[in-house]
């Protein structure tokens, strides 16, 4: 098969600020290679495929980002900026697509969706968020009755909030396993992994450090700052230790030494890459029961998960945690989420895509 693939148009890859889809993009690219498929990636100027990916011919695309659905309010209308990134990656895709099997779009906007009905080749496209916008989801609807393969999902409980989908393509996430390397740190500190802004509820994870007298290691890209120093005045001096934003491999090394990551999302998480890439070192989560995560973790196998919001839960969890099997863990991600059992899902739906088109 041979696949474009457009990227986010939110940061470069390999700035963080594209959130999971960065890494699961190159994850896709990978299982799609080692399976032999032909794969072309369309992305903003800068970016940067993982090193097992330079086979994948790469795009560069100038331009201004989109804003980010999850900061808009669910009711604003489409904006789209001058010398725009997106439609300049669509111009691009629908260019050299006219020799390809399909577009996978993996940006959530509105362009690219509703390009599916006015353009001679079929596009794909890969849902990365739980309904954000009216605007889309309507338009989503919409071309769901026409082409109803063409859109899948990472879990279940993020298509539910597309309820006019009756059988969701759930195609779940791939880890390339190689680039994590399990630890047996059953003693390590506290982590914690994300986009620091609201979605993300890192002040429950600040709170049980707090209560436990430990200090929270923080990894991510801080996409607000106001929030973040919010947060940070509202405990003890020295409660966060911000680690920065790492590449996977440096944020593995440091991942894999933690007893436990808290993840406690207030927005129905689509999926929840950071679990996986704990998990795949050996380390339980504990979680709220909300959004992917409530997919992914098995309570009491490999994490536990907790009545969202309830943060008295969450400590008690994580003062038991060293009664989970971290090999357990790794297990988990080397049976559910690898990048072939990942890449094949994706083939199996685009193989239906484009018959159906
Ligand atoms: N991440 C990273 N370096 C860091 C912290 C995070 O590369 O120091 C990446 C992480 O690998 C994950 C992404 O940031 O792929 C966050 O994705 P997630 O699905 O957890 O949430 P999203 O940001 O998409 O809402």
């Amino acid at each position: 098969m041979h696949i474009v693939l457009i990227s986010t148009p939110i940061g470069f890859l390999g700035s963080g600020k594209g959130g999971g889809v960065e890494l699961t993009l190159n994850s896709l690219v990978s299982g799609l290679l080692s399976l032999g498929h032909s794969v072309e990636v369309i992305a903003p100027k800068n970016s940067k495929l993982f090193k097992c990916n330079q086979k994948a011919k790469l795009y560069f695309i100038e331009g201004e980002d989109q804003i980010s659905w999850q900061h808009q309010n669910y009711n604003s209308p489409v904006t789209i900026p001058d010398n725009s990134l997106l439609a300049g990656m669509l111009e691009k895709g629908i260019d050299i697509a006219k020799q390809a099997d399909v577009i996978l779009n993996m940006s959530y906007d509105w362009l690219p969706i509703w390009m599916t009905l006015n353009v001679e080749i079929p596009i794909a496209h890969i849902i990365s968020m739980g309904s954000q916008s009216s605007v889309i989801s309507n338009l989503i609807s919409k071309v769901y009755a026409k082409y109803p393969y063409n859109f899948a999902f990472h879990s279940k409980i993020q298509a539910n909030d597309y309820s006019f989908i009756k059988k969701p393509i759930i195609i779940g996430n791939g880890f390339k396993l190689e680039n994590y390397n399990f630890l047996d740190s059953v003693n390590g500190p506290l982590a914690w992994v994300g986009r620091v802004a609201k979605e993300k509820g890192l002040e429950d994870a600040v709170y049980v450090a707090n209560k436990l007298g430990e200090k929270l290691n923080v990894w991510g890209f801080i996409e607000d700052e106001t929030y973040a120093k919010k947060i940070e005045q509202s405990f003890p001096k020295g409660t966060i230790n911000w680690m920065g934003f790492l590449t996977t491999y440096e944020l593995q090394k440091e991942l894999g030494k933690c007893r436990v990551l808290l993840n406690t999302p207030k927005w129905n998480e689509a999926y929840g890459n950071v679990i996986v890439e704990a998990l795949a070192c050996g380390v339980p989560v504990v979680a709220y029961r909300r959004g992917g995560p409530s997919e992914i973790i098995q309570h009491g196998e490999t994490g536990y998960l907790a009545h969202p919001d309830d943060k008295e839960t969450l400590l008690s969890y994580v003062k038991i945690v060293k009664k989970i099997r971290r090999e357990n863990c790794r297990e988990w991600v080397e049976k559910n989420a690898s990048t072939d059992i990942f890449a094949n899902k994706v083939v199996n739906w685009l193989n239906k895509v484009i018959k159906e088109y």
